[in-house]
């Protein structure tokens, strides 16, 4: 495939961004690919694993000459990465992150950034629950979305050429704009972490079940549960902190759906428990319709999500 960027700067080298380097290469989509975390462990392991053409000691020297910068570090923090890297970036250059929430990281990051940089914030829904340098694979972004959240007086030049980068690693792309972004992963990703973390956090503090059984006679729902429990500790922190509007509203929702659905049981309605689980599946059948999951009875076990 073409080369989209001559240089691509990484600034944070962890599952996404590891993903984005072996993604890119294989496809040849960027010509140097210059990367830069915050630790010198990561850093090490980066030169240890050929990840990235070229790994350097600062975020200033990283993106030096680069026609696209790419914020791949916690949502938390985009804001201070954003500030030490603008004096040095090239104008004409194009800055991008893949923050799972977007309005609080343009509010952190736009601020910072000189005129004549374009400014085009992303989110790849997808991801595992491993995280650091070594967790990526170029086949992650394949027939996931990215979405793509331009202002309304970004360069749509830039933004449709980083519409086709997402696109060459097998994206699906779609453009919105912040708040709704934030207003769809509150349902679809952030809450319902949160629930799991509430669920793994519950059985694990069971007095009559032991934690031995909880682990050895695991059951489909709550071993799913585990899986997404087991995110990053301080991505989804920074997650539920930046979306907190959005999220709370959801959490707010669901609350009096789980008091309704507790109602019912108490009362032996099973009328309500039967009705609410047939509209449930029929949402299930339709994200697998849309190919967004699979039927496979091994789901969730392979360690993709
Ligand atoms: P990750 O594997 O945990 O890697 C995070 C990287 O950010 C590491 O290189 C880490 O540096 C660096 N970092 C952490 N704290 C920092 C700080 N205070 N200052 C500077 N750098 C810091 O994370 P990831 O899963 O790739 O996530 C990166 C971004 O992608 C996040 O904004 C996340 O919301 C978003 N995202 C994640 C997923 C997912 O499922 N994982 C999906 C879509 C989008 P060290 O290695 O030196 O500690």
């Amino acid at each position: 495939m073409a080369q989209m960027y001559d240089r691509v700067a990484l600034i944070g080298l962890g599952l996404i961004a590891s993903s984005l380097y072996w993604a890119m290469k294989r496809d040849g989509l960027a010509g140097e690919v210059v990367g830069y975390a915050r630790s010198s462990e990561t850093r090490q392991t980066a030169r240890e694993i050929g990840l990235c053409d070229r790994i350097c000691d600062s975020a200033a020297e990283a993106v030096q000459d680069a026609d696209l910068v790419i914020l791949c570090v916690p949502v938390g923090v985009m804001g201070k990465v954003a500030a030490q890297i603008a004096p040095m970036l090239k104008p004409g250059a194009t800055v991008s992150d893949v923050g799972s929430v977007k309005a609080d990281v343009i509010a952190q990051v736009g601020p910072h950034l000189p005129a004549g940089v374009h400014f085009v914030p992303a989110h790849p829904v997808a991801g595992t629950e491993y995280s650091g340098p070594r967790s990526g694979f170029a086949e992650l972004f394949e027939n996931r979305w990215c979405l793509l959240v331009p202002a309304a007086d970004t360069d749509p030049a830039a933004t449709a050429r980083l519409r086709k980068l997402w696109e060459a690693m097998g994206s699906k792309v779609a453009e919105m704009d912040a708040e709704h972004h934030d207003r769809v992963l509150a349902v679809t990703s952030h809450a319902p972490h949160l629930i799991a973390y509430t669920m793994v956090g519950v059985a694990d503090d069971l007095s009559r079940v032991t934690d031995s059984e909880v682990i050895e006679y695991s059951a489909a729902g709550f071993r799913d549960f585990t899986r997404i429990a087991a995110s990053d500790p301080t991505m989804w922190r920074d997650v539920f902190l930046s979306n907190k509007e959005a999220t709370l509203e959801i959490l707010g929702r669901f609350t009096e759906e789980l008091f309704a659905l507790q109602r019912a049981i108490r009362q032996g309605d099973g009328e309500h428990l039967h009705a609410y689980f047939t509209r449930t599946r029929a949402i299930r059948r339709s994200i697998v319709e849309a190919g967004q999951d699979t039927d496979a009875p091994d789901f969730g076990r392979s360690g993709r999500k």
